[in-house]
């Protein structure tokens, strides 16, 4: 490993990093290429930037924070205009070439087997031998999806759509236009784009784009400053942020329990900026609920009747090498999963997973059985 040239690149003394190499800095040998991990974040280092051989330093994607009362927190947050694009729900993946083949890396920074295969196939490799230090962020979204299915996109499986790029030993992001352009010129899937708007008149422009993904079924916004000068910020739709209680509670123990709390907070927030009455309140108060007692007593009812409950996914590989080495993936990550036998669909195989959601099933069980909360 390089290290020298990484700390530099990072800039932190070698020293530092070395230190680093017993706590936070993980290495990882497979698949391959080896890198090095940052476990959790130091001043100046994202969580999730990784360390490749030659001493390459890929950052990791900065957490983008919440707006909650909109308005405010774009003439707060922002200087004079902002972009808004949508927010695209599935994981996040760093696209990276190194040595001349494309590996995905996650969000905490694992080359995941079954991404990499993805954007293998959906990037223009063109790309990446025009801009070989080129980072590409971007979501993976589509029903095919082993984290977060969802049929609400134009995509049948699963597919990469950019949304930021920046470059290999560079911490910060290129902006909305360059990565619209990029994309545009190498025909790569991106978030769709809504227009720039000035300050004071964009919470009201939001609005209404919002109400639309939310019947949609789509997440949200992120709105970014043109420039690059401020950071980002993301909003979301009451839909969204139900259909996340909805899956949640049917695992309800498997969560952390600030999931939940932070949903229910941004629902009252988002009422009273909307200046809703008793109607709107109450509608929303029952999708609220809703979003909760269903899937809950759901769970509750399978686990009297003594089902395991698990989550169900599936997944589209062209190689069952791809299922193997994601199965793999899985376990290291400390996921327990269930895959079936590939069957073959066209030039495809498609693989279900069954995961295990083994808290939610023990504390169910135990309540059910007389134990005290
Ligand atoms: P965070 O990323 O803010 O730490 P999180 O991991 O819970 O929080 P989200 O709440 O989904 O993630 O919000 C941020 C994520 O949204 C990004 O990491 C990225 O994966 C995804 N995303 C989808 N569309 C966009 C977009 N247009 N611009 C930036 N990020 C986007
Ligand atoms: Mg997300």
């Amino acid at each position: 490993m390089n290290l020298s040239r990484a700390a530099r690149s990072l800039g932190v003394p070698v020293e530092r990093l070395e230190s680093l190499m017993d706590g936070i800095l993980k290495l990882s040998s497979w698949p391959e290429p080896r890198l090095l991990r940052f476990e959790k974040g130091i001043s100046g280092v994202e969580p999730g930037t990784v360390i490749f051989e030659n001493g390459d330093v890929v950052h990791g994607y900065p957490k983008i924070r919440r707006a909650m009362m909109l308005a405010p927190a774009i003439r707060r947050n922002f200087l004079d205009r902002v972009a808004v694009e949508e927010k695209m729900n599935g994981y996040n993946i760093r696209a990276v070439s190194i040595d001349g083949d494309v590996y995905a890396l996650t969000r905490g920074g694992y080359i995941c087997p079954f991404s990499t295969e993805v954007v293998r196939e959906r990037i223009d490799p063109d790309l990446f031998e025009d801009h070989p230090d080129v980072v590409l962020c971007g979501e993976m979204v589509g029903p095919e999806n082993p984290y977060v299915p969802k049929d609400v996109y134009p995509v049948e499986s699963i597919d990469f759509y950019l949304f930021d790029i920046s470059k290999k030993n560079c911490r910060s992001m290129m902006g909305v236009h360059a990565t619209h352009a990029l994309a545009e010129e190498y025909g790569v899937n991106v978030v769709p784009f809504f227009g720039e708007f000035p300050v004071d008149r964009a919470a009201e422009e939001i609005f209404r784009i919002i109400k639309r993904l939310g019947r949609a079924g789509r997440e949200g916004v992120v709105i970014k400053d043109p420039e690059n000068r401020a950071s980002p910020l993301k909003y979301t739709a009451s839909e969204s942020n139900c259909s996340d209680l909805e899956f949640a509670f049917r695992y309800y123990n498997d969560y952390a329990q600030d999931f939940f709390l932070s949903r229910v907070v941004r629902e009252g927030f988002q009422s009273v900026e909307w200046n809703e009455d008793e109607a709107a309140l109450r509608e929303r108060a029952l999708r609220l609920g809703e979003s909760i007692l269903v899937p809950l007593t759901d769970t509750i009812r399978r686990r009297m009747q003594g089902e395991q409950i698990m989550q169900q996914v599936q997944i589209r590989v062209r190689s069952i090498q791809t299922a193997r080495d994601f199965e793999q993936h899985l376990r290291r990550m400390g996921t327990k999963a269930i895959f079936d036998i590939p069957e073959q669909d066209g030039d495809s195989y498609v693989v279900r997973i069954l995961k295990q959601v083994m808290s939610t099933n023990d504390k169910t069980l135990a309540v059910i059985e007389g134990q005290p909360w």
